[in-house]
């Protein structure tokens, strides 16, 4: 019997018309790219909250087991409380609490996918979120970036995600967490503000990292480097082949991202830099010390009755706070005791620069480009073929 009259035929038509809708509906399912990615076994674990006195957690289907991996049968949201030495739920004292939910589990009322671990450490409850690290990258990506920018942008900023999180999982190694969710590693809120282009991005890109050497490398990178990238060595004193520093005129095409001016009263930094644990007192002047050769102040030179002197860039931004000074690369003017920071870049500076790799990605720049610019003579590889 021949099939494809009856293929003509409208009511096999219609048959074939759903049958058709139903698989592409099926592919295009976000669901399937979740498993596409869970087949990734590479697991990170996150470290979401610190130092807590209570935490409360909840999610659609919560499943609650301790220590000893028995199921524990509490209402919701559950409230966990730090107690001497251990975990308070509902007057019972436990080590170890592991939460589980079939989509997401809500700590804090934040979603996070995987499962979050409590336990009490030092200073209170630590919550350790543990999930496939490409569905970490998913969730991170709108934390560091827009994931809005031009795809190759995005799609180097998962892979470089990818790389540092790896690096970390190996250097901390048997310690309770890979990873910091704050500027400390990389910014990570969970699965919130995830969408189809950052998990595009991270789909497109799975498995692979930037190596040296067949290494996997320390992936620094940071939001704008104002003009050239940081040498390693100026920030850390280490000095990695990779993160010598390169010319970058493409993050100055966008000044919202790269210029900042600050203004602070002398009291004010001088309050800081005590706050920070500098021993100073009647600071009357500060002045811009010599620069470096990525054109970043080595010193800042602070004039003061007592404790006065140099100290580095990178110690003043850090005392006065990095949100304010967002750079080592600044000018400073000193008007009636008010002083004006007016600098390019923001973050260290070293490795990939966002707003740079933005700009060549505009420019037509495929993210394999973009990363051998920032990172040069590192080579990208499957973690899979690393290991
Ligand atoms: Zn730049």
């Amino acid at each position: 019997m021949c099939f494809y009259p009856r293929v003509l035929q409208p009511l096999y038509r219609a048959y074939i018309i759903v049958l058709l809708t139903l698989v592409m509906t099926a592919v295009s399912w976000p669901g399937w790219n979740r498993i596409d990615a869970a087949v990734v076994e590479e697991t990170i674990r996150i470290a979401i909250v610190k130092s807590a006195s209570e935490v409360t957690v909840a999610g659609d289907g919560l499943l609650v087991t301790n220590e000893k991996g028995d199921a524990l049968v509490v209402s919701l949201p559950v409230t966990v409380t730090s107690a001497k030495g251990g975990l308070l739920v509902e007057g019972k004292r436990y080590q170890r609490l592991h939460f589980s939910a079939p989509v997401a589990v809500l700590v804090n009322n934040k979603p996070y996918r995987g499962r979050a671990e409590l336990s009490v450490a030092d200073k209170g409850i630590l919550v350790v979120n543990q999930l496939p690290l490409e569905e970490y990258l998913v969730g991170l990506i709108n934390c560091e970036i827009s994931s809005a920018w031009p795809i190759d942008a995005v799609k180097a900023q998962a892979i470089i995600a990818r790389t540092y999180a790896v690096n970390r999982k190996m250097a901390r190694s048997g310690l309770p967490y890979h990873l910091e969710s704050s500027v400390m590693d990389q910014v990570y809120e969970g699965s919130l503000i995830e969408d189809s282009r950052s998990r595009r991005a991270v789909l497109d890109t799975t498995g692979q990292v930037l190596t040296f050497s067949g290494a996997v490398i320390q992936a620094f990178y940071h939001s704008s480097c104002g003009g050239r990238t940081e040498a390693s060595e100026n920030v850390w004193g280490a000095s990695l082949p990779y993160l010598k520093g390169v010319e970058c005129q493409y993050c100055l095409t966008s000044p919202t991202g790269t210029v900042w001016e600050y203004k602070l009263s002398l009291p004010e930094i001088e309050e800081r830099l005590r706050a920070g644990g500098h021993k100073i007192a009647g600071l009357y002047d500060l002045k811009a010390g010599s620069s470096n050769s990525r054109g970043r102040l080595k010193q800042v030179i602070l004039l003061a009755t007592k404790g006065g002197g140099a100290i580095s860039g990178d110690q003043f931004r850090k005392a006065v706070g990095y949100g304010a000074i967002k750079s080592t690369r600044f000018t400073v003017k000193n008007s009636n005791d008010e002083l004006s920071f007016s600098g390019s870049g923001n973050g260290h500076g070293v490795g990939l620069c966002q707003w740079g790799a933005k700009q060549r990605a505009l420019d037509g720049f495929a993210f394999g480009e973009i990363l051998s610019y920032y990172y040069p003579g590192t080579e990208l590889k499957k973690l899979s073929d690393i290991r």
